[in-house]
């Protein structure tokens, strides 16, 4: 049965590291780490998540966007495994929203990213897939892919003021989007 893993917190050092490339996807040992890391990530509440949150530094990730309380107007789709992803291009436009981190705890900020990037990766069946994602979902697959350079959202900011609690994120700016989608 998968497992619930521990998630390592901001100051970790493996959370700094740049991870290695998965070459053997049917073993064993990594099939179990896509259930494990699947579980979870829907255990946690996340739209996303990187192998190296879970001490395994390795160039894998799960896009699982989905609408849940900590992202309300989140699109639905099929958590999506994607193993030595890589961006193949990019859109020149760039927007700014609000991200969080299951490894930085009790704070959000505000983070610019492509709009829409074009990616391609293996698939836990060893297929090599390519996409074209948009918008949140985009979003989610820069985020976790900065986590396999040893990278956090708190690198991205444009300033510290950019920095938010995860209080007046819930309380303030989601009641405010919520209404903005109900006038749309
Ligand atoms: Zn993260």
């Amino acid at each position: 049965m998968a497992k619930l893993l521990q998630i390592l917190q901001l100051g970790n050092p493996i959370l700094r590291q740049t991870t290695q490339p998965i070459y053997h996807i049917h073993d064993d040992r990594v099939q179990v780490l896509i259930d494990n890391l699947m579980t979870t990530l829907i255990k946690s509440n996340g739209v996303g998540i990187a192998a190296p949150q879970v001490s395994e530094s390795y160039r894998m990730l799960i896009v699982a966007s989905r609408p849940n309380p900590r992202y309300p107007n989140a699109p639905e789709m099929k958590p999506t495994v994607m193993i030595n992803p890589h961006i193949v291009d990019h859109s020149d436009d760039m927007v700014n929203d609000w991200e969080g981190c299951l490894s930085v705890p009790g704070i959000r900020g505000l983070v610019p990213r492509y709009q829409q990037i074009e990616i391609e990766y293996t698939t836990r069946d060893g297929r090599i897939d390519r996409q074209v994602l948009t918008d949140f979902v985009a979003r989610i697959f820069q985020h976790e892919f900065d986590h396999l350079n040893g990278l956090v959202f708190l690198d991205r900011l444009e300033g510290v003021q950019d920095i938010i609690t995860e209080q007046e994120y819930l309380t303030r700016i989601v009641p405010a989007t919520v209404e903005q989608h109900k006038i749309k």
